[in-house]
């Protein structure tokens, strides 16, 4: 709609701009515009700019500027819409990062006053110790913001007892189209009457919205058309056209009691009617503390849905459904395989019936009348019970269950289309019945089914190829025979996500065209220049243009080091994105994607930036620029190859692995630079080092050498450097070997039987291989010392075989060509030596998970097999430790009784690749050891990078978040931590000495 000829003047927004603003051709500008080109839905624009307001002020200039040019003004805040809503070519004005304050609580009047960019979680984080939280809940309520759910009016799993958003919107405060910054409430009749008079209003808008609703909504055939029009009553959730039903009952009867509030206008209207800066929301008390699930079994989805319905008969607070294609789908998924310990067999579908009560018995009872209820109906065949804290596993595993589907391989994706429609809970089985024939016989696809059957809500979704012409014309048909279906049974085309760009042109037919034109109308109104949001629920585009991607086009792709194959390629991997946003959650949320997020707030520093960056460079047909080349690099700048995103994001897009092969092309036409030359080449380095390691060590003992040292290679003056060890670990092991075996001849000569011999060297348990890693070998040889001496003393005997390093080094730098040189020569040099009976123990998670995670990709297809079978018998030292005690090898009683408190923190890759569990486990054999992990997620130093100039300050940030004052504060407790970078991060952030669980493990054998 805005055909530019000339870019316009942002330039001159800037000196009095006091927030961030995007606008040029430069890489970095360039790149911000790309990542905020799409949300979660399947649309892609090129907004013109993008700014990060710091102020209302900003934001009225910003609608000045946006008018005077004729542009879009598209308020953003977590970006997770599904429907489009966010994209488009104007100015994205994305309100997460300064607008995120609470600014006060009212807990007698149970009411909280919020900017846009509170985090729904966050939110409730900060109400519960008030006894107090906001209802509404999205399955993304660890990233969606308030401005976003008001926006989209969004509810979600708890909503048959906790409403809509729009429920519990006391007031909007928000910048009209005439530039005036208004308050929204609930107003008698006398003050609504007042408003009209032009009274207590500050901007003849203002004065005017309220007179034009009175005009309108006090016509009988307009309340006839909004009665007949909108949704059964009974379908509560109903997100279609502006919510005129909201507010016609006030002009009804206009004796009634009822109030009028143009916020429940406001609730659902995208950012189309106006820009709102803060939110007065009403809060409901904590639930009752207990809390049963009953997971019921089903063999087809209508059993479900007519379960569904006893479950509401029975009082549940939630209701939820997830069938068999995402259970299959969570067997594989390294997240969630953790979380389907309740599944019992394959079901078409488990329905997740909550109930909440003050008591155990209370709700106990509460959950077995339900099932007696099913058995009686003969609905289902398996009713596992969970309570409180067990509740937690399947509701992740419903949660992630939109996500989780961008998961699959091929060119079928997932579309969301009719992913959002509600009908009365009544109608639910029979419409579900209908629409899977629909569109099977009419379109040929199959449907997936997911979530809040309680409301009368199934998340829909069909797998689709949008890289087709075949599939788009499926994409809409499919839609629009849709429409026809929910109108037939008196439902909402949009239960909760909302219209976007893709509903928007059904409404005409949804609701009829009188409704329709009120809508355009109220545009009009309240936005007469089309400034706010333009495209989205009302005038919207075509809903099959501006996907994603192309259709029906071949993009040439480069040849990988890495095999994608699994994936389908690495375009692909990064398509698998979904725009989830679970990488926007916080610290406060926990786990660990994304540490660069956590710190920083911004868009940037995402996975899901980083993978929309990657697709769209991969997605060029030319051949990329050097400026192309830039503007992925200053995205992918501030990954730290954590590898949480392998395991948290739903969609497992591997970001470790993407960066590493983009850097390793990138090199290829600009070169290797210094810094990643020697980081790559640290172990050889470290070996020239070791002939002399006082030297080394003198170095960087004395600040000042080590300040120039480490200016010298781009590390920042105050990070400290691992000491080098007076001799290395392999050394130290031919050392030992030498003298038992010296020992053993000794004792042969002067005591010579056959028994002799075995007794003292045989191992009575079995055989391991230490992986003596390039860390472990030159800095950490304590740790390595520790852990042999200890192994042996639980009755194994140990060897170091020949190997080289992990080749961890390169890959951090994206030195992807020379680790796969070394991953061959450890894969020949180990595949005959590795077996079931002897694995390979290692102790720094980096080095040794690189057998795991990145060689059975690296190597050639002749090694794979063999890279395969190494991986399954690779063990990190804990894992290995506590599979023995599982197995009854290990014997307590060679440690000591006394009482230790020990505090955990994971390293990233661990915990994305293995688990914590066996750490606790492992740290657990001395019987009094207490052992509490911490909940922290990455520590910041990432191998080098938080030893890198550029990076110091985000690197300490990250290990503020929670590490550091957690091990502040554990002033009693041994502090463990099994990455030679976090035990580093530790020491330099907090001054605390971390140890490896090897060593705690032999400092405690008695
Ligand atoms: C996997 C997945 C699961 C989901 N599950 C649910 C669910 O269970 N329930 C549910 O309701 N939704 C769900 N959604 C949809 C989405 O997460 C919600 O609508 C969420 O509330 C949007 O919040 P956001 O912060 O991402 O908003 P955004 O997407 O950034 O914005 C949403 C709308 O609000 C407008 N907006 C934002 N800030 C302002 C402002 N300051 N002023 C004016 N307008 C503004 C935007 O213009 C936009 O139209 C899901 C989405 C995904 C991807
Ligand atoms: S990277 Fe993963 S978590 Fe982040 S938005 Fe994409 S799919 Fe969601
Ligand atoms: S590897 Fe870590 S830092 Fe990088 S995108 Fe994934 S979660 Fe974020």
């Amino acid at each position: 709609m805005f055909l530019l000829t000339q870019k316009p003047p942002f330039a001159s927004l800037l000196p009095s701009f006091e927030g961030d603003l995007y606008f040029n051709d430069s890489p970095e500008h360039t790149a911000q515009r790309i990542l905020y080109s799409t949300d979660a839905s399947v649309y892609q624009e090129m907004p013109i700019a993008v700014a990060l307001p710091k102020s209302v002020a900003d934001i009225k200039k910003l609608l000045r500027f946006a008018q005077q040019h004729e542009l879009g003004l598209i308020p953003r805040a977590a970006g997770t819409s599904l429907a489009g809503q966010v994209v488009g070519s104007g100015i994205v004005v994305d309100i997460s990062k300064y607008f995120g304050n609470i600014l006060g609580i009212n807990p007698n009047e149970q009411w909280v006053r919020v900017q846009p960019g509170v985090i729904r979680d966050d939110l409730n984080a900060f109400t519960k110790p008030h006894g107090l939280l906001f209802g509404p809940e999205t399955s993304t309520a660890s990233r969606a913001m308030i401005g976003g759910m008001i926006g989209n009016n969004s509810c979600g799993l708890h909503s048959i007892i906790w409403g809509t958003t729009r429920n519990h919107l006391l007031e909007v405060r928000a910048v009209l189209s005439d530039g005036a910054e208004v308050t929204f409430g609930s107003l008698t009749r006398q003050q609504f009457d007042a408003k009209c008079r032009g009274e207590n209003v500050v901007s003849p808008l203002e004065q005017r919205l309220y007179v034009q609703f009175r005009d309108w909504l006090s016509k009988p055939d307009v309340q006839q058309h909004i009665r007949e029009g909108y949704p059964k009553p009974t379908v509560t959730r109903r997100n279609t056209g502006y919510a005129l039903d909201a507010l016609v009952g006030f002009f009804v009867s206009a004796n009634s009691e009822e109030t009028f509030n143009f916020s429940h206008l406001i609730a659902g209207s995208e950012g189309t009617l106006c820009f709102i800066t803060e939110a007065k929301l009403n809060l409901l008390p904590l639930p009752p503390k207990e809390t049963a699930l009953v997971c019921g079994h089903f063999s087809t989805i209508r059993q479900s849905l007519e379960a569904n319905l006893v479950a509401l008969m029975h009082g549940c607070s939630a209701s939820e459904l997830v069938d068999d294609y995402i259970l299959q789908l969570t067997k594989t998924n390294i997240e969630q395989a953790k979380n389907r310990t309740f599944v019992e067999g394959d079901p078409k579908a488990i329905l997740m019936v909550e109930f909440f009560d003050e008591t155990a018995e209370g709700v106990s009872k509460k959950a077995a009348d339900f099932v007696t209820a099913l058995r009686q109906k003969e609905l289902g065949y398996a009713y596992p019970i969970l309570f409180d804290r067990d509740t937690q596993k399947p509701w992740a595993l419903r949660k992630a269950g939109l996500s989780i589907m961008y998961n699959i391989p091929g060119v079928d994706k997932p579309a969301n289309v009719i992913e959002d429609t509600a009908v009365d809970v009544h109608d639910l089985p029979d419409y579900i019945d209908e629409l899977d024939r629909m569109a099977w016989e009419q379109h040929g696809l199959k449907l997936e089914y997911s979530a809040h059957a309680g409301a009368g809500e199934i998340h829909v979704l069909p797998l689709i190829n949008l890289k087709s012409s075949e599939g788009r014309t499926k994409f809409r048909a499919l839609l629009m025979d849709t429409a026809q279906l929910v109108k037939k049974y008196g439902g909402s085309l949009s239960g909760e996500h909302g219209d976007g760009r893709l509903r928007g042109e059904c409404i005409a037919f949804m609701l009829g065209p009188e409704n329709y034109q009120l809508c355009k109308d109220v545009k009009a109104l309240w936005d007469p220049h089309n400034t706010f949001n333009p495209g989205k629920i009302v005038n919207t585009p075509p809903m099959n243009e501006s996907l994603r991607s192309e259709a029906d086009v071949v993009i040439p792709q480069p040849k990988t080091v890495f095999d994608f194959s699994a994936d389908g390629g690495l375009l692909e991997l990064a398509e698998k994105c979904s725009g989830s946003g679970d990488c926007r959650k916080t610290e406060i949320s926990g786990g660990t994607m994304c540490p660069s997020y956590m710190a920083t707030r911004r868009e940037h520093d995402t996975t899901r930036a980083r993978a929309n960056i990657l697709r769209h460079f991969y997605s060029k047909i030319e051949k990329p620029t050097q400026p192309d080349y830039e503007a992925v690099k200053d995205v992918l700048d501030l990954c730290l190859s954590c590898k949480a995103c392998k395991a948290e994001c739903p969609s497992s897009v591997d970001m470790t692995r993407m960066k590493a092969e983009f850097t390793q092309q990138q090199y290829r036409e600009s070169g290797i630079p210094l810094r990643a030359r020697l980081v790559g080449n640290f172990t050889k380095l470290m070996r020239l080092a070791s002939l002399a390691p006082w030297i080394y060590n003198a170095i960087y003992d004395t600040p000042a050498l080590r300040r120039l040292a480490n200016r010298a290679v781009g590390f920042h003056p105050d990070r400290t450097m691992p000491e080098l060890a007076g001799t290395t670990l392999r050394k130290w092991w031919w050392e030992q070997k030498k003298e038992e075996n010296e020992q053993i001849g000794r004792e042969n000569r002067n005591n010579y039987s056959p028994s002799s011999l075995t007794s003292s060297v045989e191992p009575q348990l079995g055989s391991v291989l230490i992986f003596a890693d390039e860390f472990t070998n030159y800095n950490d040889v304590e740790v390595g010392k520790k852990a042999i001496q200890l192994i042996k003393r639980l009755g194994y005997a140990v060897t170091i075989p020949e190997h080289v390093e992990s080749g961890r080094t390169y890959l951090s730098k994206g030195l992807v060509d020379d680790a796969r040189e070394i991953a061959i020569r450890n894969v020949t040099l180990l595949k005959d030596l590795i077996t079931d009976e002897t694995p390979l123990i290692g102790l720094e998670p980096s080095a040794i998970l690189t057998f795991r995670d990145e060689y059975p990709d690296l190597v050639p297809s002749e090694l794979k097999a063999d890279a395969q079978r190494i991986a399954k018998n690779v063990f990190l030292f804990e894992e290995w430790l506590a599979r023995e005690a599982d197995a009854g090898r290990i014997n307590q009683r060679l440690f000591t009784m006394e009482a230790q408190l020990v505090n955990v923190h994971g390293h990233c890759h661990q915990k994305a690749l293995s688990s914590m569990i066996p750490v606790k486990k492992a740290l657990s054999l001395p019987i009094n050891y207490t052992v509490q992990l911490i909940p922290s997620g990455c520590c910041g130093m990432a191998g080098s990078f938080g030893y890198e100039t550029e990076h110091y300050d985000l690197s300490m940030q990250i290990g503020e978040l929670v590490l550091f004052p957690a091990v502040r504060k554990a002033e009693n407790a041994i502090i463990s931590a099994a990455g030679t970078s976090c035990r580093h991060q530790i020491k330099d952030g907090t001054g605390r000495k971390a140890q490896h669980p090897a060593e705690i493990l032999f400092d405690a054998l008695a």
